[in-house]
């Protein structure tokens, strides 16, 4: 046996785990079958969301989903997926209830709270801090209606200590000046931060990782189970026999985990992006929040992100929402230049009740660190720190009862 950790998956959970478990002393190989940011941490927004709190399943989702099923719209539902996603989608609709909603969003805020100081703590002053910005998290609206009927989001940060701005229509362009004048009222949470490269940022923890004695292996798990009381890792061409395992293989999770004693209902929120050229016209990643989509100005051009599509992991992606936002984004950056540069989708893997499986398996060795749904990026480093308590035994700092995976 190899009393190595294994963590399998080199997205922003697998790096922050692999690096947290390091630190702590343990040898530790991370495998991807492609490399570092190869799924969702790839391509996403790069907001770090400090104290993010709102599930996704809120009450009256699924009217508001109805209305945003529309062609073009920024929901969508692929038809050949639906019998397998109906499951996942009555289990979402029920976690929708007030109460539901109320206890997951306690649940997410004690995770989040801390998520920069925890990526500060990653980051240390190293070489990666460049690309890690605290400038906030910005939300827009032009209508006043439409900011009236975000209050309930807004009273639940209230209630869970969330802190935020309202902005002005003044407030909003004292902010972002070169934003087109279309914006009468906006929300800010000051004490987020910005990844403003997130597949370097990857790229160097996993460089950081490795001169630290960390292993990087390129292989493709196509198993993971129990023998005789033993951890196996089946890949493409060979079978390990690791110490421990931790699974952060993201939307890909439960496929690899077949044979083991859990059932856990992960469906794949696929979103796009888009690349048009560098800008210095905003500062920071600014919502769209009527029309649903997301500016980043990240280094290697401004990111629109956006959309939630419901199909398979591995379905192909079909760009034609995203590219049809350009006008919209011109609309809000008049001066942009609006050549397409590139065009990507990730999948965000997501439980039903928004809530990441962060916890010990049934299965002896073997730990889950997945599901982290709209929020990855933001708790990687949290769960890094979280899934070495686990493996040492340690009491964490967090209650993961609600990560369990048998909670469902
Ligand atoms: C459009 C969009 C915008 C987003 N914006 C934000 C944001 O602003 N802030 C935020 O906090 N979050 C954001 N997210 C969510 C965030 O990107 C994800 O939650 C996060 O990246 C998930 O990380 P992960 O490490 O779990 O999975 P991934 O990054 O998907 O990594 C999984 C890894 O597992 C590997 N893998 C899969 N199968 C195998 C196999 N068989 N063998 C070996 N390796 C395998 C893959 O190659 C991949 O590298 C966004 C997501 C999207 C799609």
């Amino acid at each position: 046996m190899d009393e190595k950790i294994y963590v399998v998956g080199a997205g922003i959970v697998g790096i922050c785990c692999a690096i947290a478990l390091q630190k702590d002393g343990h040898k530790v190989v991370l495998i991807d079958k492609t490399g570092p940011a190869a799924g969702a941490s790839f391509g996403n927004a790069g907001a770090v969301v400090n104290g993010s709190c709102v599930p996704t399943a809120t009450p009256g989702i699924v009217s508001s989903a109805l209305r945003m099923l529309k062609p073009g719209g920024p929901l969508s539902i692929s038809p050949t997926h639906l019998g397998k996603l109906l499951p996942w989608l009555i289990r979402f609709t029920l976690q929708s209830s007030e109460n539901n909603y109320q206890r997951n969003a306690r649940h997410l805020v004690a995770l989040t709270k801390d998520a920069t100081n925890s990526w500060q703590k990653l980051l240390n002053n190293t070489a990666s801090s460049d690309m890690f910005k605290a400038v906030g998290w910005l939300r827009l609206f032009e209508t006043s209606q439409a900011f009236d009927a975000n209050a309930t989001s807004r009273q639940l940060m209230t209630d869970l200590g969330t802190p935020y701005q309202t902005l002005s229509f003044d407030e909003i362009y004292d902010l972002e000046p070169n934003l087109a004048r279309i914006f009468q009222r906006g929300f800010y949470q000051p004490d987020c931060h910005f990844i403003s490269n997130p597949q370097r940022m990857l790229q160097s923890l996993t460089e950081r990782f490795s001169a630290s004695g960390g292993e990087f292996k390129i292989a493709e798990v196509t198993d993971i189970k129990v023998k005789q009381q033993q951890a196996v890792i089946e890949t493409t061409d060979e079978i390990i026999y690791p110490g421990k395992v931790i699974v952060t293989a993201g939307a890909w999770s439960t496929k690899l985990t077949k044979g083991l004693n859990y059932r856990a209902p992960l469906q794949a929120e696929r979103g796009y992006h888009i690349t048009l050229p560098v800008t210095q016209a905003i500062s920071r990643p600014i919502v769209n929040a009527e029309q649903a989509f997301v500016l980043s100005p990240m280094e290697t051009g401004l990111r629109v992100t956006s959309q939630v599509e419901l199909a398979a992991v591995d379905a192909p992606a079909n760009y034609a929402q995203i590219r049809s936002l350009l006008p919209k984004v011109k609309r809000m950056l008049p001066e942009a230049e609006m050549t397409e540069q590139s065009c990507w989708m990730g999948c965000r893997p997501s439980l039903p009740d928004s809530l990441p499986i962060i916890s010990k398996s049934a299965d002896k060795n073997i730990f889950f660190a997945f599901g982290h749904q709209h929020l990855g990026m933001t708790l990687g480093p949290r769960t890094g720190e979280l899934i070495a308590d686990l493996v040492a035994g340690r009491e964490a700092e967090n209650d993961l009862t609600p990560h369990r995976a048998d909670r469902f």
